[in-house]
């Protein structure tokens, strides 16, 4: 057994990251300024969409893309039960309703036939989530969002770099949203970006993300008089700072080799579970990338005496941090209490729930790290057959 804990994530920063902290702090401009304006321009390139919008959270960047499509009162919108909080939160800002829809059969993303069943007239948007890093089935949600007018905004919080049928996901939906949270693949504490072809959606969330205040209009035409600004309507404080831009512009240019590194593990935890029956591991369809932001197994319970619970305690005994990734939104009291939501109303997100566990999978992690997750998983497993 290991000696020392490992943690289930810690984030990978580096001198490079500091030294550019340290560069904006002195700079004498720690807010919203070139850095931020620096790091959309990277971003857009590094995704090859048309604009990016830097926010300061990846839930802020939900709220403004539902916002952009007109999202509001009386709207319905599709959101997978198997999510973090975040995505249904966002529609509940705009008093809309999130839909709740179960999981497909292969995994833990949103199931489009499902999808295709909870849309009504009151349905505008589809919010598909590409869980862990895996992208969603893209090719017929988008069908059935052109069929059925219906805007899709991507939750890529755990999707950079994700490709689905090798195009890159921020490309695809009508407006992605990417967080860069502590844990997540490229992190600047808190931040988010959203990506968009639409010049129209994209200058409607810049607006909205300082206050309404129309800069470009002033500065366009007061030049001398930079005090002058004009509300063209209420919006948020959701800006990103310049601190946080640049951290993530030295994350964005590692953001390769990071993924390189966590596939690398992934690859080690596959082989290195390939005779263990009591788990199943991520697959990875054709044509698709996997940002392996998380890498979840699933115990194949009936083979076992012990629960998912019980396995996490004997791996945190064993100096393994793991976590879970999500109780789905259903089984959590305010969805329960106002939808009514019962556990057997999404049978594959309550049985997959039971059946989880993310292991850790970052680029600080040394080939002993990973070696030591499989041994322990290993052991645990084997001395609680059936
Ligand atoms: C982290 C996360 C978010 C929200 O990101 P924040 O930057 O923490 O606001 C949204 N959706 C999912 C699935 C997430 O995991």
């Amino acid at each position: 057994m290991r000696n020392d804990f490992l943690p289930f994530h810690v984030p990978e920063i580096g001198q490079e990251e500091i030294s550019s902290v340290v560069e904006t702090l002195r700079s004498g401009w720690i807010t919203t300024g070139p850095k931020v304006k620096q790091f959309e321009e990277d971003f857009k390139h590094a995704i090859g969409a048309k604009n990016a919008v830097a926010v300061n959270s990846g839930t802020a960047a939900l709220h403004l893309a539902l916002e952009a499509v007109g999202i509001g009162e009386n709207d319905e919108v599709i959101v997978p039960t198997m999510t973090f909080a975040a995505t249904a939160e966002a529609v509940v800002y705009c008093r809309a309703t999130p839909l709740l829809v179960d999981c497909s059969p292969e995994n833990s993303n949103i199931d489009p036939s499902q999808v295709e069943r909870a849309i009504s007239a009151k349905t505008r948007a589809i919010i598909p989530v590409h869980f862990g890093g895996q992208p969603c089935d893209m090719g017929p949600i988008m069908e059935l969002a052109r069929t059925h007018k219906l805007a899709v905004i991507e939750d890529a919080a755990h999707a950079l770099p994700s490709r689905y049928h090798q195009r890159m996901v921020g490309t695809i939906g009508d407006i992605t949203c990417f967080s860069f949270y502590a844990t997540k693949t490229l992190a600047t504490g808190e931040g988010g970006m959203i990506t968009t072809d639409s010049d129209e959606h994209a200058e409607r969330m810049r607006l909205l993300s300082l206050h309404g205040i129309g800069r470009d209009s002033w500065t366009r035409s007061n030049q001398h008089d930079s005090w002058q600004y004009e509300i063209e309507r209420p919006g948020y404080k959701y800006n990103m700072t310049d601190i946080a831009a640049a951290l993530g512009i030295e994350q964005l240019k590692k953001c390769h080799l990071f993924w390189e590194k966590r596939q690398w593990i992934a690859k080690m935890y596959e082989e290195g579970f390939e005779n263990i029956p009591e788990i199943r591991t991520p697959s990875v369809a054709e044509g698709d990338q996997h940002s392996w932001h998380l890498y979840v197994i699933q115990l194949e319970l009936d083979r076992l005496r012990i629960s998912r619970d019980e396995f996490v305690d004997l791996l945190r005994q064993a100096n393994i941090g793991t976590s879970v990734h999500f109780m789905p939104l259903h089984l959590h009291r305010f969805y329960r209490e106002t939808c009514g939501h019962r556990p057997e109303d999404f049978p594959k997100a309550t049985a997959l729930f039971e059946r989880i566990v993310s292991l850790p999978i970052y680029p600080k992690m040394t080939e002993s790290d990973v070696q030591d997750v499989i041994d322990a998983v290993t052991r645990a497993l084997e001395a609680h057959r059936r």
